[in-house]
């Protein structure tokens, strides 16, 4: 079990503008660029890659285990090549990776491993908190995330020597706009007042609208292939800033509310319609998302709305939102990770965060086991 008072966040006073650029940061602190190779698994979003690329180093995709969300370690020991400088290891849904294994090819091949602990600051695995194995680790504070800001990302550096690297490059960030800035605090804020687990549906039509539109910061910008884009010179503004650090505060009550409602869908959802994620053993799971199976995605989906009842599609792609032939922007091989093709096309999430309370848990609940 977690002693979740025992979390206790240092971060250490590295706020990117997002976490791809924590990532960014990260990966030229460790000398990496044009030539180079950064293997993450498929079964993600286009920030990933998008932070490899800024660098001017190509994803190599590695594909997920046959029955899980994250890193399958055989693959990537068969699909790393000399070009590969480091792997970046992503805890799924706060689902922790399978580290050891992992960690034994990084080993063997000598090359560094960056944790994406974009779902999770708190699960941990064989006792250990995610983010602590490799030699850093990013986060993301934006609007799918366990701590949402509006948008935001840090960066956690275990070795010394890199940690000084990322800071002394760190020095010359800026902080965004006042303009973007006031774009990010009103969309934070009147997401706030829209959202609650009933109107799901609607909100996430109206921010998509305005993100197409432009009038919101939309997490995906078309997939920047010259040079780099601003973002990955910024930090995270000061006003955002100071909103994670109060909210860190009340990190325990957060994990324990997740973890509530994760063990109310565990324990009550009960249908033939869906099946529940595996969680390695010796894991605690604190869960961003709850994940379940299905093998008519589509329609299940469709009736989720028509019942107004929240759930997410992510990760519908390999590279979330990409798809057919946008995947060669960020070089995803079409048929290259099957698992990862296969587990976009039947995952569906249920939310855990703090504005579920249980009657809407139960609400979910009820939806799923009454379908016929
Ligand atoms: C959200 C997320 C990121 C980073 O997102 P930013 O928008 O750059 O903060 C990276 N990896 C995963 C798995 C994510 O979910």
């Amino acid at each position: 079990m977690v002693d979740n008072e025992t979390i206790t966040f240092n971060f250490q006073g590295l706020f990117f503008y997002r976490g791809r650029v924590a990532l960014y940061a990260i990966l030229k602190a460790l000398g990496i660029g044009p030539a180079d190779e950064v293997a993450i698994q498929a079964f993600t979003c286009l920030a990933v890659p998008e932070g490899v690329m800024a660098t001017g180093a190509r994803p190599l995709w590695i594909d997920i285990e046959p029955n899980g969300f994250n890193m399958d370690a055989k693959d990537l020991d068969r699909k790393l090549t000399p070009n590969t400088k480091a792997i970046v290891v992503q805890h799924t849904y706060g689902i922790p990776a399978a580290m050891d294994e992992i960690e034994k090819v990084a080993r063997a091949h000598n090359l560094p491993i960056i944790e994406d602990c974009c779902h999770t600051l708190a699960s941990t695995y064989r006792g250990r908190r995610v983010g602590t194995f490799g030699v850093a680790a990013f986060y993301s504070f934006e609007w799918g995330k366990p701590v949402a800001v509006g948008i935001g990302g840090a960066a956690v550096i275990n070795d010394d020597e890199l940690r000084q690297r990322v800071a002394n490059a760190y020095q010359h960030y800026t902080f965004p706009g006042f303009k973007r800035t006031l774009r990010i605090q009103l969309q934070y804020h009147a997401f706030r007042l829209l959202y609650r687990p009933s109107l799901y549906w609607p909100v996430r039509t109206l921010f998509h609208t305005l993100g197409n539109l432009g009038l919101a910061e939309s997490n995906y910008n078309p997939v920047n292939t010259n040079g780099i884009a601003e973002d990955f010179r910024l930090r995270m503004a000061p006003v955002l800033q100071k909103r994670l650090h109060k909210k860190l505060q009340r990190l325990k009550s957060l994990n324990q509310h997740s973890q509530k409602i994760s063990a109310y869908y565990q324990e009550h959802i009960q249908t033939g319609a869906v099946v529940h994620p595996p969680v390695p053993a010796d894991a605690h799971v604190i869960f961003a998302r709850y994940p379940l199976i299905t093998h008519d995605k589509r329609k299940l989906l469709l009736e989720a709305q028509k019942a107004n009842v929240e759930m997410a599609d992510w990760y519908a792609t390999p590279v979330h939102p990409l798809s057919g032939e946008s995947l060669s922007l960020v070089h995803y091989a079409q048929g290259s990770c099957p698992n990862a093709e296969k587990r976009g096309r039947e995952v569906i999430t249920l939310p855990t965060h703090f504005n579920v309370r249980e009657k809407d848990a139960e609400r979910i609940t009820n939806f799923l086991n009454n379908l016929r």
